[in-house]
């Protein structure tokens, strides 16, 4: 059961060959068995997700469903929802329980979803190993030792993990795509403005969007269908048609453009990583998709781009975080000015810390010019980049990151070679693109461990139901997205299904 597609487990529950109940609970008491290690959800209540469950239960006895009415879903605890503790992984909101319900959760409400807990994050959403969080890291479910990435991880380690249906992140420079290809899901970060923010805790205003993170490219699909759709609270949701992200899912592939940018099989790419990826260009072909070599010629210069950018918006976002309103206050100061800084010395770590200044440092009088307004211009370089590029191939495909997940404590004392984990992500983030990252094989690392490798799908903006597509088709033809980790410890007996 844990391994079923989400139209599986809808059909389970509206034959009521199952209950949401049963379905929930089964998935709890997972969470219960395996959280303490892999430390994936930082806020679960039983009391809140069983009552949703029961109002589930009484909506497909009335016949009053959709396609996800009862099923278990883990939101990111960057989402308000009402009555919850929502922290965004910081000591700053440590004790925060947010007042009304994020859009995204509102949409989940609405379709009959149950609110399966909160997951574990990067604070702030900075960060692609899940290290900077408050409340600790979170495991990869392949391997204890190695991180699930970021800033998505506890979402990430709950769907590779099978701890809930699945999940919800956000994506502001890669923390969808990156952690899906680390544990070996399917991700998919929607084009800018399709997914609300309302109520989704703001890093990085211009770049941040929520998407699915599932199983298959099929549940992408209908998980889109819930949290898409115009929103007048979010200034930048865009006012479109609602679609049905599972429209295309069947169409064959046969002469499908894939466009190759040269800059994403260059120097830095993991050589076996490079292998699966080829291996997944090599499928495409079988399934009748011709190959187009191209080149985004700016994208080497998307992560210092970012990396201005994200922070300036991100000092700018973090500056209603003073002790006075809400969050973290200091417990003693000695006057209004000194109350401010102990609160956000307090109550921020070493990363969140880092982008503030640096943040504050680009968007001074003195360097604007020389580094904010210098990004934003050669953002929209990056974003022309890809409009050249898609009047040459329908979608880009490349590595999702450039490695399979690396260990604990391996890169946090290096900030910079943990930003070089979004080198093929953040781009899209610059151009507001649709980007997906599909499980494609697996690879071994130094020590023998095999770890899954994410192939990257870009679209064109609002080509995400030809993504969902492309993925599918894939998915009909391999089974890698049907891999499950051994979560075996050694005094424990495996579920039915894990051994
Ligand atoms: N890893 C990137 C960062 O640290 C992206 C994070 C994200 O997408 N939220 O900013």
């Amino acid at each position: 059961m844990i391994n079923s597609s989400l139209k599986q487990l809808g059909e389970m529950l509206q034959a009521k060959k199952i209950s949401s109940v049963e379905l929930t609970q089964s998935f709890l008491s997972r969470i219960q068995q395996y959280n303490p290690d892999i430390n994936a959800y930082i806020a679960l209540d039983e009391a809140k997700t069983l009552t949703q469950a029961k109002a589930a239960d009484a909506l497909i006895a009335s016949g009053d469903t959709t396609p996800l009415t009862g099923i278990p879903i883990a939101q990111k605890d960057i989402f308000c929802a009402k009555g919850w503790k929502t922290t965004c992984g910081s000591k700053m909101l440590a004790n925060f329980i947010a007042p009304y319900d994020a859009h995204v959760i509102t949409q989940f409400d609405a379709a009959g979803a149950v609110n399966l807990g909160k997951t574990n994050m990067d604070e702030f959403a900075m960060g692609s190993s899940n290290e900077t969080s408050y409340f600790g890291g979170v495991k990869n479910p392949w391997d204890f030792k190695r991180v699930p990435g970021g800033s998505s991880g506890g979402s990430a380690a709950a769907v590779a993990a099978r701890l809930c249906a699945a999940a919800t992140g956000t994506d502001t420079g890669g923390s969808i795509r990156q952690p899906a290809s680390l544990c070996g899901f399917t991700g998919l970060k929607p084009t800018y403005g399709v997914v609300s923010r309302y109520g989704m805790i703001a890093f990085a205003s211009s770049l941040d969007q929520a998407g699915p993170m599932a199983k298959s490219a099929e549940d992408c699909a209908l998980m889109m269908n819930v949290m898409a759709g115009f929103d007048e609270r979010d200034s930048t949701s865009l006012q479109r048609e609602k679609e049905d992200y599972t429209r295309d899912l069947h169409k064959p592939l046969q002469g499908l453009k894939i466009g190759l940018p040269k800059e994403f099989f260059a120097e830095g790419l993991d050589a076996n990583v490079g292998k699966v990826i080829e291996g997944a260009i090599a499928e495409y072909k079988k399934l009748g998709a011709e190959i187009v070599d191209i080149s985004l010629p700016n994208t080497g210069l998307s992560i210092p781009v970012y990396y201005v950018l994200a922070p300036a918006e991100a000092s700018s976002n973090l500056s209603r975080y003073d002790g006075v309103r809400y969050g973290h206050r200091a417990e003693s100061y000695t006057d209004l000015m000194d109350m401010y800084c102990k609160s956000r010395a307090e109550g921020f770590g070493a990363e969140v810390k880092r982008r503030i200044l640096i943040g504050t440092y680009v968007l001074s009088a003195g360097y604007y010019d020389a580094y904010y307004l210098k990004a934003q211009q050669i953002r929209r370089l990056i974003a022309q980049d890809f409009v050249e590029a898609f009047k040459q191939c329908d979608v880009i495909m490349g590595p999702a990151a450039p490695s399979t997940a690396f260990k604990a404590g391996e890169k946090v004392d290096d900030p910079v070679a943990m930003y070089l984990q979004d080198i093929y992500t953040i781009s899209t983030n610059l151009a507001g693109l649709p980007g997906m990252s599909v499980p494609a094989g697996f690879s071994t690392g130094s020590d023998g461990k095999v770890l899954p490798v994410g192939l990257q799908i870009i679209g064109n903006y609002f080509d995400e139901a030809r993504m969902l597509n492309v993925a599918h088709q894939y998915q009909q033809v391999t089974d890698w997205h049907a891999q499950i980790p051994n979560l075996g410890k050694p005094n424990l007996v495996l579920p039915e299904e894990l051994k």
